[in-house]
């Protein structure tokens, strides 16, 4: 598989496919590794696991780099992610030795529950961002006990390939994290097929989530998915107009748009609308667009042609728009794009476009906002601008959405639950319990009765 640069489409490097075969041998090695790993004292492998955040942390410049290079992401960003997974890695170290089971009352004996380790993990992550996603389920998940297996998307295998021999030279046991680079039809299905894999965390596309959990549900594999978002960005006409303005752009551009909480829907009180896009016009258009690897810049490329044509395809000709600028060329560019006067129903306005494209529709009142903010199949992130905290309130517990921001865009910290409503995901990643999903309850009563 052949790795570009989507800013230049420079060749970046080669990786070899894994098979199905050499999928089923990792899952064997993996099998083997995991048994000493779990039979390990808690804090032999809690010591092990912040050395490898150590490990990352000397090598943090150098992984933002690789992700420059492979995904096109801003150094800032880029540097921020390859922090994300150092982080992540402690704070799973601190959960080693408190992930601790119960006693319950019982009559005639003692009764404690276990948390087991599942056995083999596989973590399936999408291209938009390779290091942090591939983090957020290996670090829990070797924590609680258990033997990763990680298949980086097919255009970005690169930094995944790194951490895998980042965590050997921190000194954890070999075969413990193995990265399966493949496609995903091949390598990603035949660890999801697989009968010695006890759970998959994917994160990608709706429609291959679904397929995912369709075949999980064969052997009854534990899933968790972490699927796509359309999430709206609701500005009540009592909010900081300025603030909210101001902040929109990055709420959807970030990563040029290929962020599953991209705030792509900004929904406006309609008294405010137009002063809001007087103040919004100028934010968008002064969008710094360019080369990734330079600091001033804000937003990259796209990570593919073939992205670029499917961004493409969603805005329709001669559309009523705020625009900011793109380069021409070598890479995949398009610039920052508002869309007004659009169809509520719209497939711009409904589906997930994960490119840089926004749209603007107006409410009326609280009734209206929490309706548009629910019309739609995802319900993955979303914030709101206002300075009325019982509006603030009401509102975030009426969107369907399983990250709420207020008068913020923040979506992710590694110590609060991740994850979505309705076709966003089932199940929840990251925070205080995220050892605790990759574990098998076991329940056991003692008799004391002679
Ligand atoms: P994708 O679904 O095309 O691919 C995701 C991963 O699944 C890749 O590694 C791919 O190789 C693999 N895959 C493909 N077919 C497979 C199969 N049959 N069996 C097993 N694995 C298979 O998604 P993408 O285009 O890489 O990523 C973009 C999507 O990811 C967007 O929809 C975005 O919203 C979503 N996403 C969600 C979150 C979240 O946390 N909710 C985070 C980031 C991205």
């Amino acid at each position: 598989m052949r790795v570009l640069n989507p800013a230049t489409e420079e060749h970046v490097a080669t990786v070899t496919a894994t098979s199905a075969a050499g999928v089923d041998a990792a899952v064997t090695r993996a099998a083997r590794a995991q048994r000493a790993w779990a039979a390990a004292a808690p804090g032999d492998r809690a010591r092990l696991l912040r050395r490898f955040a150590a490990v990352v942390d000397d090598h943090v410049e150098e992984l933002a780099l690789l992700e420059v290079r492979e995904a096109g992401h801003t150094l800032g960003n880029a540097r921020w992610e390859a922090g994300n997974v150092r982080d992540l890695l402690d704070y799973a170290a601190g959960g080693v030795e408190r992930l601790t089971g119960r006693q319950i009352p019982v009559a005639g004996g003692v009764d404690v529950t276990f948390l087991e380790p599942l056995g083999v993990v596989g973590v399936i992550v999408p291209w938009n961002f390779p290091m942090p996603i591939a983090a957020w389920g290996a670090a829990p998940a070797l924590a609680a006990g258990n033997a990763v297996l990680l298949k980086p998307a097919e255009t970005t295998p690169l930094t995944a390939l790194r951490l895998a021999e980042l965590a050997l030279e921190a000194g954890l046991p070999e075969h413990l994290l193995q990265v399966l680079p493949g496609e995903g039809p091949v390598a990603g299905a035949a660890l999801v097929g697989h009968p010695g894999v006890a759970k998959i965390v994917f994160t990608g596309s709706a429609r291959v989530g679904k397929g995912v959990m369709a075949a999980c549900a064969d052997r009854l594999t534990r899933v968790t998915l972490e699927l796509g978002g359309k999430s709206p960005n609701v500005v009540f006409a009592d909010a900081d107009l300025e603030a909210a303005a101001l902040a929109a752009p990055m709420s959807f551009l970030d990563n040029a748009g290929q962020d599953c909480c991209a705030r792509t829907r900004i929904l406006v009180q309609r008294t405010v609308h137009d002063r809001f896009l007087e103040l919004l016009a100028p934010a968008v258009e002064d969008i710094v667009v360019g080369d990734p690897a330079d600091e001033r810049t804000q937003m990259g490329p796209l990570i593919s042609r073939a992205q670029l044509d499917r961004v493409r395809s969603y805005v329709p000709d001669g559309a009523d728009a705020l625009r900011g600028s793109a380069p021409r060329g070598p890479g995949f560019w398009y610039p920052p794009t508002v869309l007004t006067g659009v169809d509520p129903d719209a497939p711009v306005a409904t589906e997930e476009v994960f490119g840089p494209v926004a749209v603007v529709l107006p409410f009326d009142d609280e009734a209206d906002a929490v309706r548009l903010a629910n019309a739609t199949d995802h319900g993955l992130s979303g914030s709101l601008w206002t300075r009325d905290v019982g509006r603030a309130l009401r509102v975030s517990r009426a969107v369907q959405a399983g990250n709420l921001s207020v008068n913020s865009h923040s979506s992710v910290r590694y110590w609060t639950p991740f994850g979505g409503f309705k076709q966003s995901g089932i199940g929840r990643e990251l925070g205080p319990d995220a050892l605790t999903s990759f574990t098998e309850t076991k329940n056991v009563f003692i008799s004391t009765e002679g």
